[in-house]
């Protein structure tokens, strides 16, 4: 395939724009990029795509993420309004995830699948939870991940507050999912595993023994830490150390390993973080929404950190988790001159890329060169003052809007042309998804 009357942002260190470019794309990977006359003529017989000028840049990355969570958009929680973090756990996320079934899950996927097919994310690393239907709960995402064509990676989260049985399902569910990727799915293709924790908070020493013994060495954890102070707090009381420390002493830090947050580490923990060199994801709005502190990711990232961006469930409209980074630093810390367009895009597109190639190691992902996969998107932005490599950070900040997406492709798949899907039918999929609705929502206010 052949993507004309591209304009090509090839977010390559350093990034590089190209005017009247083309895009050439074969079996999934992205095989030339050039000027539009010379590839024209060099593959004729291509099946062309007209970019009609767009800009057309590398897909975005969700770094964390919760499909599961999608049932909550307009739920009431009765009683009185949570008045913390904790409190927002045991009334809204325990309750909910507690009410999924499995088609449940399956829609729960498919309606922010369509989310992130509109919004041009076309990676996501989800964490999923669903104590009542744990068995088979990954291959319903990974079915719907699969219908969509986008690209995945999931985990189930372990944890104790459901009692011994249900932790040890998680442990099997992980297991048998990545078991079953490792069997099944081809090393370049859209579908990966990592091995999920809920949060030190919820997790005893036996549990976390038992983690560790399950898992493949090379298989990284995916775990909240330090969200809220209860989280180190609790760890502090169940065992003297603290979150960071505590996953360390288990083995289960490194570099395949996702830590979400890490709001409350202290100087100590950053240390451990950066030396076993494991990811950090940081989710501003999730942060601001709970009202749990912001995480001090500019200096993580000058200890060495790589710190990621997710969405934690909120809309896959990564541009969103960008502007809310780039506000929420300034306010918390009083200076208009924190978290720099730099920073971000150092975070949301290098960070999260080199990320995506640890969990899909057969893959390059998140440029426009030659060997990376053809995961791009369509921009519809219309400049009114210079756009240039060096500013752009600032253009997606002020101007750009995920509504401007107008085209997803995914291993040179079309996934979404025009603004029309290809893959998913929308109406079906919210029709269906209503219709779950009210026997979720009365599951979760009969735990009341
Ligand atoms: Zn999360």
């Amino acid at each position: 395939m052949l993507i004309t009357n591209a304009t090509v942002v090839t977010w390559e260190k350093p990034n590089r724009i190209l005017p009247d470019h083309a895009v050439a794309i074969n079996q999934g990977m992205i095989v030339e990029i050039g000027p539009q006359a010379e590839l024209v003529a060099r593959y004729p017989q291509d099946e062309r795509l007209d970019a009609r000028g767009q800009y057309v840049m590398p897909g975005n990355i969700c770094a964390h993420t919760h499909f599961y969570g999608a049932y909550s958009r307009g739920m009431a929680i009765p009683g009185p309004a949570p008045a913390d973090f904790p409190e927002i756990l045991k009334k809204l996320w325990w309750p909910l995830d507690r009410s999924l079934s499995p088609e449940a899950v399956r829609y729960s996927a498919l309606v922010c699948l369509i989310d992130a097919v509109r919004h041009g994310t076309t990676t996501l690393v989800d964490h999923h939870a669903s104590p009542n239907a744990i068995l088979g709960s990954l291959d319903e995402i990974a079915e719907a991940v699969d219908q969509s064509g986008l690209r995945a990676a999931l985990c189930y989260e372990v944890t104790d507050r459901d009692g011994e049985e249900k932790s040890q399902a998680g442990i099997r569910e992980n297991m048998r999912f990545i078991e079953r990727v490792r069997r099944e799915c081809p090393a370049d293709g859209r579908l990966a595993a990592t091995f999920g924790l809920h949060a030190s908070l919820t997790l005893s020493e036996a549990t976390l023994d038992a983690c560790r013994d399950a898992a493949p060495a090379d298989v990284g954890f995916h775990i909240h830490v330090a969200e809220h102070s209860s989280d180190e707090y609790d760890s502090l009381q169940k065992t003297g150390m603290r979150v960071v420390d505590r996953l360390h002493k288990h083995n289960m830090l490194g570099p395949n390993s996702i830590v979400v947050h890490a709001v409350h580490v202290d100087a100590r923990e950053v240390i451990i973080l950066a030396e076993t060199g494991t990811w950090v994801t940081h989710q501003p709005r999730s942060n601001m929404n709970n009202a749990v502190g912001v995480s001090a990711v500019e200096g993580y990232m000058r200890a060495g950190i790589k710190v990621c961006l997710g969405n934690d469930g909120f809309s896959n409209a990564m541009w969103e988790e960008w502007k809310t980074a780039y506000l929420v630093h300034k306010l918390w810390n009083h200076d208009p001159r924190r978290m720099n367009g730099i920073d971000l895009a150092e975070i949301a597109i290098y960070n999260n890329a080199a990320l995506v190639e640890t969990l899909f190691p057969q893959v390059r992902i998140g440029s426009v060169t030659p060997g990376a996969q053809a995961d791009l998107i369509f921009v519809d932005y219309h400049p009114f003052t210079p756009l240039t490599a060096g500013n752009l950070p600032w253009h997606i900040l002020f101007g750009f809007h995920e509504s401007m997406v107008t085209a997803t492709i995914v291993a040179g798949k079309v996934l979404m042309y025009d603004r029309e899907l290809k893959t998913l039918d929308e109406e079906a999929i919210c029709r269906q998804a209503l219709s779950l609705a009210p026997g979720i929502w009365e599951r979760y206010q009969q735990q009341f």
